[in-house]
């Protein structure tokens, strides 16, 4: 579709039970706040939608690249005055032509060499500093592309993990700031791993 999609429109992921044992307990607070959305991000009616910038925050590719298209130019000419990011770390700009309020832009590690705990905790990092830049500017409704599974190489398989585990944490010490997080699926296998592990980090019980 080519209009916007507000959040209103994209259901809430309902608890389930899964078919290996889940990893964490049931936290009934945050029942109606997760998403799993399959298509662009650059649809979403929200207030923040991440970017999986590279350090120069100038452009790249990928989603990247569509989230500059769809932003026009002044998004670049704000990343040029943040003088870049480091690996794991996030900033925040307007959203300028998205329909999304504000872009968080977070520089996933590159793990193209393999995945270590340098790589995995970088991960981490880029989930939880977004969105604790997100509540630090009220921003309550954030989505998440697949950070560095794309041209930055992390499996997918496990990327997935560290995205579920590291929400879910922030989550937990931070209900009261977050309405929902979106997980914005672009690729179906990427739509499958979430469907499949989504119920090991928020169960039905
Ligand atoms: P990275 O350099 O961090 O690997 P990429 O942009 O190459 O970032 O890929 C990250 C993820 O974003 C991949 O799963 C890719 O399929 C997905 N993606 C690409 N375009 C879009 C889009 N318009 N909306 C949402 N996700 C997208």
């Amino acid at each position: 579709r080519t209009d916007p999609v507000p959040l209103d429109d994209i259901p809430v992921w309902t608890p389930a039970g899964g078919s290996e044992p889940a990893r964490c307990q049931r936290n009934e607070k945050l029942d109606q706040k997760i998403s799993l959305y399959s298509g662009d991000i650059t649809k979403l009616e929200i207030d923040a939608i991440v970017n999986a910038a590279n350090k120069s925050l100038l452009g790249g590719g990928g989603v990247d690249g569509a989230i500059h298209r769809v932003a026009g130019p002044m998004l670049k000419k704000e990343c040029a005055s943040l003088h870049g990011c480091e690996t794991g770390e996030a900033k925040i700009t307007c959203g300028y032509g998205l329909p999304a309020k504000h872009v968080i832009h977070t520089v996933g590690p590159i793990a193209q060499g393999g995945v270590g705990e340098q790589e995995r905790a970088a991960l981490r990092s880029c989930y939880r500093n977004s969105l604790k830049t997100a509540t630090d500017h009220a921003a309550r409704s954030v989505a998440f592309p697949c950070i560095s599974t794309g041209i930055y190489g992390y499996p997918p398989e496990q990327a997935v993990h560290e995205a579920l585990a590291t929400v879910r944490e922030y989550l937990d010490a931070h209900d009261d700031k977050v309405d929902r997080v979106v997980f914005c699926v672009f690729l179906p296998t990427d739509k499958d791993l979430y469907l499949q592990n989504l119920p090991l980090y928020f169960p039905a019980a």
